[in-house]
């Protein structure tokens, strides 16, 4: 799964070079364009990880793509960057990494819930870090954790998640890598 985010953060930065030269308004227009491909195609990676083509809904990638996060979505964050100067190739592949995470963990784990649903199969989940030394502790604290699919997550700040970058406080979304075991 590494390999996923290592992928995320080169495409950030061909995404940034390539538009860097643009004027404001065609910045905008292209970055949120590539962007957009590549939320789409994590959404895509959630689903066909449990489920199939069947499972796809436009109308539901939409609405996970584009959500709002205290108050605001990746696009939003993305062009007031641009506005005032301070996009650069590290903000934007944080940005990337940290929606491309949300996307997946999200699009898989509703995956899972309509998969639960047709088959009256209850499904269990097991949070999963990526093991190594920039996991922060919160999310340590939850590895190996199996719970049933409807049941949230809850660690020791207080904060809880149905699936990786669903929790309530930002700071435990942002560049998270962990993900879910589904069974
Ligand atoms: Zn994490």
């Amino acid at each position: 799964m590494n390999e996923i985010y290592d992928e995320l953060n080169r495409m950030a930065k061909v995404i940034y070079e390539e538009s860097e030269n643009l004027p404001n308004d065609e910045k905008k227009k292209k970055i949120e364009e590539d962007v957009l491909d590549l939320l789409v195609e994590m959404y895509l990676a959630g689903v066909y990880r449990i489920g199939d083509d069947t499972y796809i809904n436009l109308e539901e990638m939409n609405e996970i793509i584009y959500f709002y996060v205290e108050g605001k979505t990746w696009a939003d964050r993305i062009r007031e960057r641009i506005d005032d100067g301070t996009l650069d190739a590290l903000t934007l592949a944080v940005i990337v990494e940290t929606d491309g995470h949300r996307v997946f963990e999200t699009s898989y784990f509703q995956t899972a819930q309509k998969v639960q649903v047709r088959t009256g199969k209850q499904l269990y989940k097991t949070w999963v870090t990526m093991d190594d030394l920039l996991v922060r502790p919160t999310h340590s604290f939850l590895e190996g954790d199996v719970v049933p699919l409807e049941t949230y997550f809850e660690t020791y700040d207080g904060d809880r998640a149905l699936y990786p970058g669903g929790f309530e406080k930002a700071e435990n979304c942002i560049n998270c890598r962990c993900t879910l075991l589904i069974k």
